[in-house]
């Protein structure tokens, strides 16, 4: 007979990790071997039959993925009205963290990070599923030690893309979003890079190429694709540096890089020569 409560019987809840709109996420012990483990623990009694689809299909999702560069899902338990979603610890933090501790990385270590950003979103786009989220506080880093790798995260606002252009809704973080989002237009996949090349920019400079303290004045600001690369911070950049992130925050999306693409861009493939040493 199965156990009534196999998460509670197999697992101890241990610190928390982290907290979302949805969702905390603590570590967690198996018992019998002691082994540690991320679980991310959902209250499903106040959620609509809408949002419960949306979960289940973030669980659908991340079963579908097995990538060095992903967060690892192992188990989902539903118990009463709590799902418990088990995947690895990964123990370095949010690459945000990292980003504000060191203020700005080096180009070589942005390039090695955006590498392995676009590894995993490549793989996801390679299999049909547009992440929709992509910005520092889901991207976590293995261990604390220099180096170490980087694993997407949060399948929350995921989909599985349809054959063309698609409206699938409102969705992301506002710093992050893309003009054809904001203009509630067809979008597809390259919504991600959009988004990388936010990500791109803040790694080499700490800061985000869009802001402003109204959000609507941003929203209009990032329709427009106006960005600056400000003195004297950018200038230690090379240009390779830059080129990439002008084919990442390209408005017109169908002229927009692709994962594919930018993992052949000459930052990217040839990082050891090309990226700075000075900055
Ligand atoms: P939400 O959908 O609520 O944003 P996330 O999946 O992004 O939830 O998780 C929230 C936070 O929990 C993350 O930003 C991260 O700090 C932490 N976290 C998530 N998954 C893991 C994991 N596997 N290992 C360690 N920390 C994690
Ligand atoms: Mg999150």
């Amino acid at each position: 007979m199965s156990e009534p409560h196999p998460f509670s019987s197999q697992y101890k809840l241990d610190k928390d990790l982290g907290k979302g709109a949805f969702s905390v996420v603590k570590k967690a012990i198996q018992k019998p071997n002691k082994h540690e483990y991320a679980v991310k623990i959902i209250n499903t009694r106040k959620l609509t039959s809408r949002d419960l689809q949306k979960h289940e299909r973030e669980a659908r999702i991340c079963r579908m993925l097995q990538h060095e560069n992903i967060v690892q899902l192992h188990h989902v338990f539903q118990e009463d009205h709590v799902r418990y979603m088990i995947f690895d610890l990964i123990t370095g933090g949010e690459l945000f963290d990292d980003i504000v501790a060191r203020e700005f990385y080096s180009e070589k270590d942005a390039s090695k990070c955006i590498q392995q950003i676009l590894e995993s979103v490549k793989y996801c786009h390679d299999r049909r599923i547009i992440h929709r989220d992509l910005k520092p506080e889901n991207l976590l880093l293995a261990s604390k030690t220099p180096g170490a790798s980087v694993k997407l995260a949060d399948f929350g606002l995921a989909v599985e893309a349809m054959d063309a252009r698609h409206y699938y809704g409102f969705a992301g973080t506002p710093g992050y979003l893309s003009p054809e989002v904001l203009n509630k237009q067809p979008y597809s996949y390259t919504v991600d890079i959009w988004a990388c090349g936010v990500v791109l920019y803040i790694l080499l400079v700490g800061y985000p190429p869009f802001w402003d303290d109204n959000q609507q004045r941003m929203f209009n600001v990032i329709k427009k694709g106006k960005f600056e690369y400000p003195s004297p911070e950018w200038d230690t950049v090379t240009a390779d540096a830059k080129d990439l992130i002008n084919k990442m925050l390209v408005v017109d999306q169908a002229k927009r890089i692709s994962a594919k693409d930018a993992l052949d861009h000459t930052w990217i493939k040839n990082c050891d020569r090309v990226a700075s040493m000075v900055h």
